[in-house]
């Protein structure tokens, strides 16, 4: 069954600009699914529509539904979707440069979570990124683009969510830091089941660890299908 499904939304910006229109996508429970094309499609609109970052951007959604685990979302609080378990990691690797990796991961902890689960949770993203772990006590602000961009994922993973949203994560890395990044990426949702929304301009690295993608043009999907099937045809 699908953990997400997003039915026809429209998105305006400041009551006039029509993002996207008509955006259905539907994201099966442990998939990764794929967000692709060029650059203001409409992809980053379409992940905030769904964890609720819409507002602090004066964007709202003018029609449409937005369901996550059967619940409709579509106007619910931000907050309360990453109670729900919905984390979105936005594009640019937003971590506090100022502190450490570990103290990152400790700030991104959702409140009121015991200090054994947050230990537990560090391991297993410690164990998943190694070079994070190696850097645990630099300063944040100190590592490299692909060591920060494994510390957002990392901010989110700390929250025990169920869908993992990613803003183009591959932005400004070196290709083989994107295929170990992804690689991670693939392994977390085969070893834990986490479903992931990946939205990226890097359709060829994107298409090797999705199921499915969609292609967007103009807000618009234009194109869906399996992963193989538009490697093809791309
Ligand atoms: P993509 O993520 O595919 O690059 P976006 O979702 O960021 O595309 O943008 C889709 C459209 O919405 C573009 O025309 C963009 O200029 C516009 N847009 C995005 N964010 C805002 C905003 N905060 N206010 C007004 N227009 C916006
Ligand atoms: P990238 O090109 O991927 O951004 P860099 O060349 O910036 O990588 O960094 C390479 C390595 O050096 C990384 O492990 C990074 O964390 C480390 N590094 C970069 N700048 C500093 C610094 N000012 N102090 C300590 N370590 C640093």
């Amino acid at each position: 069954q699908n953990i997400l499904s997003m039915n026809s939304i429209e998105v305006l910006y400041d009551n006039v600009l029509l993002a996207i229109k008509g955006v259905s996508v539907q994201v099966p429970k442990g998939e990764m699914i794929a967000l692709l094309g060029s650059n203001g499609a409409g992809k980053s609109t379409t992940l905030k529509a769904i964890s609720g970052l819409l507002k602090a951007e004066r964007g709202r959604i003018s029609r449409g539904e937005i369901k996550f685990e059967g619940t409709d979302i579509t106007e619910m609080l931000a907050q309360k979707r990453v109670e729900m378990g919905i984390c979105h990691v936005i594009e640019g690797r937003r971590v506090f440069e100022h502190l450490t990796p570990d103290e990152n991961l400790t700030a991104a902890a959702p409140m009121g979570m015991s200090k054994a689960t947050l230990n537990a949770e560090k391991e297993k993203i410690y164990s998943f990124f190694p070079r994070l772990a190696e850097r645990k006590n630099s300063q944040a602000g100190y590592l490299s683009g692909g060591e920060q961009q494994m510390l957002a994922i990392g901010r989110a993973l700390v929250t025990q969510p169920s869908l993992l949203m990613l803003d183009e994560p591959s932005l400004g890395l070196a290709p083989f830091l994107v295929e170990e990044i992804f690689g991670i990426i693939k392994q977390i949702n085969q070893e834990q089941g986490l479903s992931v929304l990946l939205v990226e301009q890097n359709a060829l690295a994107a298409l090797e660890i999705v199921s499915e993608g969609y292609l967007i043009e103009n807000g618009r999907v234009v194109m869906h299908g399996a992963a193989d099937a538009l490697k093809a045809n791309s």
